[in-house]
């Protein structure tokens, strides 16, 4: 074992790679087994093992065990709702500006994928989310990355945004819903005066319908992007994008209320 390692412990989230890059996310658990088409691996193999160990399946498969990070947990965990990737997430904590300590407004939560971002950064998150089987999923979700500890942080409401919140004074609010300009009208009675709005939406008339009703004394320094994400195919002299991108997923729009 290398030093400083913490050994692989039972509750730990752990991401298994294969050799041709597929991923899996499992729970260690004593006693139990991780099944594939090349045969199993006895969690009890991986308990007390390194963090990057290399173990074998029954069926000679050779895997990476690691803990995984908040992305790889994102993009694996179980989903109700499409979750918001990574690379969308990065830019909305900033464009939001979640900071620790900060009291965040989020909705829907769907999965949960934004929940957990948000508060990694130490935020306070209060969720509203229409569906109460979406809002379970993504409180497991959430609770299976951070431990039950986190309800200290979290909690999720069941209930129509566009009709309003039941709690104010939000520093940030952070929407991902398919009509967020019906949000607007109620942003006075949550939103502190200086706070920032941010809303994610798949499409561009999402956008403009959005921005319209943005367009008012209320909303200073309105600003609309997406975020395009190209990796590099890197292999001795052979140095080039990657053929494959996934080209869009979402703008975000943010503007800053004063109330
Ligand atoms: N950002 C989430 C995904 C949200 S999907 C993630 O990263 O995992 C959009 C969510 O909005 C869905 O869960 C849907 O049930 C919820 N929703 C739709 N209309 C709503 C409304 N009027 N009020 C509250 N939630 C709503």
């Amino acid at each position: 074992m290398t030093e400083n390692a913490t050994p692989l412990q039972i509750g730990d989230l752990i991401l298994l790679v294969d050799s041709k890059d597929r991923r899996y996310l499992l729970t260690l658990e004593s006693g139990k087994e991780f099944h594939s088409h090349a045969g199993f691996i006895p969690h009890n193999e991986l308990i007390g093992g390194d963090d990057g160990i290399h173990i074998k399946s029954t069926g000679g498969m050779e895997y990476l065990a690691i803990r995984p990070t908040m992305a790889d947990v994102v993009l694996k965990m179980p989903r109700s709702a499409q979750i918001i990737y990574p690379k969308d997430l990065g830019q909305i904590l900033i464009s939001a500006d979640i900071g620790n300590q900060h009291n965040v407004l989020e909705s829907g939560v769907g999965s949960g994928a934004l929940s957990i971002a948000l508060l990694r950064c130490g935020a306070k998150v209060t969720g509203y989310e229409l569906r109460e089987d979406f809002a379970q999923r993504a409180i497991k979700n959430v609770t299976n990355f951070y431990g039950e500890e986190i309800v200290n942080r979290y909690s999720v409401n069941l209930g129509d945004a566009y009709e309003g919140f039941s709690d104010s004074n939000f520093d940030r609010m952070v929407l991902d819903l398919p009509e967020p300009w019906k949000v607007v009208d109620h942003i006075p009675a949550t939103l502190k005066s200086g706070g920032v709005f941010v809303a994610y939406t798949p499409s561009i008339t999402q956008v403009s319908k959005l921005r319209q009703r943005l367009e008012t004394d209320n909303f200073v320094m309105l600003e609309t992007m997406e975020i395009l994400r190209r990796t590099w195919h890197v292999e001795g002299q052979a140095v080039r994008p990657d053929h494959r991108m996934v080209a869009h997923t979402g703008f975000i729009t943010s503007a800053r209320f004063i109330g």
